[in-house]
């Protein structure tokens, strides 16, 4: 129990308008452990990240950081985004901030670092994804694949407890996800503890210590990376037939 960091229990998410996009899911996550969701398009998987840093309201369940509950009004929304990093596929970066700044404005603002203590840390973080020497670029001078690599050492800046990756290599060109996708593994190799949901079914199988497959809401099947190879309900077996 002690290592736990993350626990989700019997998590719905039924959005404004009736979709019941999430029925009843339940999931703990362990130090260290990096665990990929792969599921289609509209079964639930962004609405489990969005739940568990709470850009959405979850409808029902506990969701537990560390073994704090997350989930309630009383606690500070900030906080809990601070203690979990999130990177999304569209990279989210502020287009008149430089690289540097984009990292450091969260490092000054809601951790209070010093200015000169903040540039000292981006810059680790910017040496750790390769891209130093774009430091002082704007983000609209960047490839997606860089965009998405300062995304990655913005969150990692922070230090959370827990990474999410929410289908991060889906809006790059071919050539420039397996940068990307480099990185996450070598975090991931790192003993990082994350969530990816993905589309790469390849690099899930190997990458993360265990699989969660969603479908409609639900989790279908869940296992270690062996069960890309031999899955066992006939939902996931159509599902891993569509990406061969
Ligand atoms: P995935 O990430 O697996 O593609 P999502 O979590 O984005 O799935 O969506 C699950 C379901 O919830 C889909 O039916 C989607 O249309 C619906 N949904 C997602 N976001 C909203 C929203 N803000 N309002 C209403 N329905 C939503
Ligand atoms: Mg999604």
């Amino acid at each position: 129990m002690s290592d736990e960091v993350l626990s989700i229990e019997d998590l719905h998410k039924i959005y404004p308008g009736g979709v019941h996009a999430v029925k009843g899911i339940s999931f703990n996550i362990n130090e260290g452990e990096s665990v990929a969701i792969i599921g289609s398009s509209g079964s639930g998987k962004s609405t489990v990240l969005r739940c568990i840093n709470r850009l959405i309201e979850p409808t029902e369940g506990i969701i537990k950081l560390k073994g704090d509950r997350i989930n309630t009004p009383v606690v500070d929304i900030n906080e809990i985004r601070s203690r979990i990093g999130m990177v999304f596929q569209s990279f989210e970066l502020f287009a008149h901030l430089k690289v540097l700044q984009n990292i450091t404005l969260g490092l000054i603002h809601v951790r209070g670092m010093s200015k000169e203590d903040a540039e000292s840390l981006a810059l680790k973080v910017l040496e750790r994804v390769d891209m130093l020497d774009r430091k002082d670029a704007y983000p609209g001078n960047l490839s997606g694949g860089q965009k998405q690599r300062v995304a990655i050492a913005r969150a990692l800046a922070m230090k959370p407890e827990i990474l999410l990756f929410d289908e991060p290599t889906s809006a790059l060109d071919p050539e420039l996800i397996g940068s990307v996708l480099e990185n996450i593994r070598s975090l991931a190799d790192e003993g990082m503890t994350m969530i990816i949901v993905t589309h790469e079914i390849g690099f899930a199988r190997d990458v993360a210590d265990r699989i969660i497959y969603m479908d409609q809401g639900i989790i279908e099947e869940v296992g270690g990376p062996e069960i890309i190879e031999n899955p066992t309900s006939e939902r996931m077996k159509k599902f891993l037939s569509t990406w061969d």
